[in-house]
């Protein structure tokens, strides 16, 4: 028997604009992603990536079709039940987004705390044991203006990360990074949500990183032209 898709995805659509001006920017996507896969997608600027990515994120609300987060319709959902979903994602965009101000630890343990109601001195040993395993143990303590792109990077994934979401959305994570510094986060991306099963959906340009996906899917003028593998298609009877 399947699992229950991490995300189950109906005859999405959306639109931007109003009247006159409303626009179809996606296209009757249909896609179901599995606990634990890696699933890539590609496509060129402006076919609705993004958009699709926020949608599933619980970020932006779902106007037309169905979509389900671990079985949960999003469809018709609450900015409170939204804000439910939104915990049990973690999201990785291409600038880092951290806090200036805060430390290395401190930018990780932040999300901790929003998350769960724990003692402090266990938020910052989380925090410390997650930046020790993307290998900042070292850099604990740092501000992110004394670090490298990479690193803070690495950072952006450990806070992701901290709290074993379902499942991880990252928008075009390397894109800043140098080619070395981008194979890096990708595959720590890959060995930590493979440790705790959590699924991620990648959005990349990066021709070079495409090796670390169970899956790709490749997004064309607001459509889903192609997935590399369908698992729910498969007829075996
Ligand atoms: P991608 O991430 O693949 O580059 P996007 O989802 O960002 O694509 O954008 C898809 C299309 O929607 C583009 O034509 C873009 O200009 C348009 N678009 C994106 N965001 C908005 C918005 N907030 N309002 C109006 N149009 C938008
Ligand atoms: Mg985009």
């Amino acid at each position: 028997m399947m699992p229950t898709p991490v995300i189950s995805i109906q005859n999405i659509s959306h639109y931007y604009g109003k009247g006159a001006l409303k626009k179809q920017i996606l296209f009757d996507i249909n896609l179901e992603i599995y606990p634990g896969e890696i699933v890539i997608m590609t496509g060129p600027s402006g076919s609705g990536k993004t958009t699709l990515l926020s949608l599933i994120g619980g970020l932006r609300s779902v106007q037309e079709g169905n979509l389900k987060f671990l079985g949960q319709e999003l469809s018709g959902a609450t900015q409170e039940q939204l804000v439910g979903v939104r915990r049990n994602i973690g999201y990785i965009f291409q600038a880092h987004n951290l806090l200036g101000f805060l430390t290395a630890r401190q930018n990780v343990q932040m999300a901790v705390e929003l998350n769960e109601e724990i003692p402090q001195y266990e938020a910052v040993t989380k925090s410390q044991q997650i930046l020790s395993s993307v290998g900042l143990g070292e850099r604990i303590n740092y501000y992110p203006e004394n670090l490298s792109g990479g690193q803070k990077q690495r950072i952006a994934i450990a806070r992701a990360l901290v709290n074993s979401p379902a499942l991880v959305l990252a928008d075009e994570p390397t894109a800043a990074l140098d080619k070395q510094s981008g194979r890096d986060v990708v595959e720590l991306m890959q060995r930590l949500a493979k440790d705790q099963g959590t699924s991620i959906l990648l959005v990349t340009h990066d021709n070079r990183i495409l090796d670390i996906a169970d899956r790709i899917l490749e997004m064309e003028d607001g459509r889903l032209a192609r997935d590399s593998q369908s698992i729910v298609q498969t007829d075996n009877c």
